[in-house]
């Protein structure tokens, strides 16, 4: 069993009088850099000149170019998106590392497969929030944080654990629970965990749920009520007090549904599947693929972006949530879901 670490177990000093930068301002960026902030660090934002630049200054930030603020820091914190660290890192950071700085990551995915190797002279860590960078930010403004994974993997200081520990703590994420881990456990687990559960599989059991109802012959409105819409208010009960908390509030005739005609639909040939899901990111090669894809200019990653979100599920619940602007009020700036 894993030791979970709390606000109170960790000291974060040694991040004190230590200059960050970090580089990108998306999801995990602007959440980042901000909770830091607001937890008393110095921190400047590398970026290049567009979106993410004119909202990083808006926000207040000492904005540089990648390389400048790469060069001036001791801790360089890369969210960039995974798929074009690698070429940003070699152009603009590598020769900036200098003997007692950190080089650290949020997804161990290029250190573990390897395209990206620092220096030995540098720290590399990694704190992996283990949620969305926009729930990250609200969770740590409303007093609360989203758990971390923490990992090292150089240690040339000898601080090396320490900063990661200090980092999340900065982030907020002690307050929720902050785990031990690896770049490998860390990089297979949350690929494994998005892939099979948390978005592939949660996503695609909405979309046939949604088209099951849609194809016998039920409104498109109702299905959607019922297979997606729904899903957040149980969800939020899961997340409060477990399924057991979430059944709670739920009809004995649910959960008599639920127990019965649940492991029909998801059960061990589920598991075998999941289980190929997982060898496939174990052996590198999901890595390896979704590297090509990107090689080659994203053709299939483009298309299926395109007809996802083009899907008679995505069209109706966009019309429906029109109708609802209290589900949206404040929690996502649209301009980010629109403009990504
Ligand atoms: P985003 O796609 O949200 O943000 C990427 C940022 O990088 C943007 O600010 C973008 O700026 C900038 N950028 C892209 N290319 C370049 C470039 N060539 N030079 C300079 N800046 C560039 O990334 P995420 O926050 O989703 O992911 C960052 C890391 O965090 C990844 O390692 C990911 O695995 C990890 N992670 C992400 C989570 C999440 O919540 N999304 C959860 C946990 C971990 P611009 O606006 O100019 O394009
Ligand atoms: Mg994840
Ligand atoms: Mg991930």
């Amino acid at each position: 069993t894993a030791t979970i670490f709390y606000d109170k177990d960790i000291d974060d000093s040694v991040l004190r009088n230590k200059k960050i930068a970090v580089i990108g301002y998306g999801s995990q960026g602007h959440s980042q850099a901000q909770n830091l902030r607001d937890s008393g660090f110095s921190v400047a934002i590398g970026v290049r000149p567009g979106r993410s630049w004119d909202k990083a200054v808006r926000d207040g930030f000492d904005v540089k170019s990648v390389k400048e603020a790469a060069a001036e820091a001791d801790i360089v914190m890369i969210l960039l998106p995974d798929e074009r660290q690698p070429e940003v890192y070699y152009k603009e950071i590598e020769q900036g590392l200098e003997p007692g700085n950190a080089v650290a990551f949020s997804h161990g995915f290029n250190i573990h497969f390897k395209q990206i190797v620092p220096p030995d002279f540098v720290d590399v860590f990694m704190v992996a929030p283990k949620g969305p960078g926009h729930f990250c930010r609200r969770t740590y403004l409303e007093g609360g944080g989203v758990p971390a994974f923490v990992a090292v993997q150089q240690n040339a200081t000898g601080d090396s654990e320490k900063l990661a520990f200090a980092w999340a703590k900065g982030l907020g994420a002690a307050r929720g629970g902050v785990l031990v881990t690896t770049f490998k456990e860390e990089t297979e687990t949350d690929l494994f965990g998005e892939q099979a559960v948390l978005m592939g599989g949660l996503t695609h059991l909405i979309q046939a749920g949604f088209e099951t109802l849609v194809e016998a012959g039920y409104q498109p409105e109702n299905a959607y009520f019922e297979t997606f819409h729904e899903m957040k208010m149980l969800t939020d009960l899961m997340y409060e007090n477990g399924l057991t908390g979430m059944r709670y509030s739920c009809s004995d005739t649910s959960k008599w549904g639920d127990f019965t005609e649940g492991p029909y639909v998801i059960n061990e040939d589920t598991k075998v599947r999941m289980k190929n899901v997982l060898k496939k990111i174990q052996s590198g090669e999901f890595a390896k693929g979704w590297l090509l894809e990107n090689k080659v200019g994203r053709p299939m990653f483009n298309a299926l972006m395109e007809k996802e979100s083009n899907s008679q599920l995505e069209q109706v619940g966009r019309e429906l949530r029109k109708l609802m602007p209290f589900v949206k009020a404040g929690k996502q700036d649209s301009e980010d879901i629109t403009a990504n």
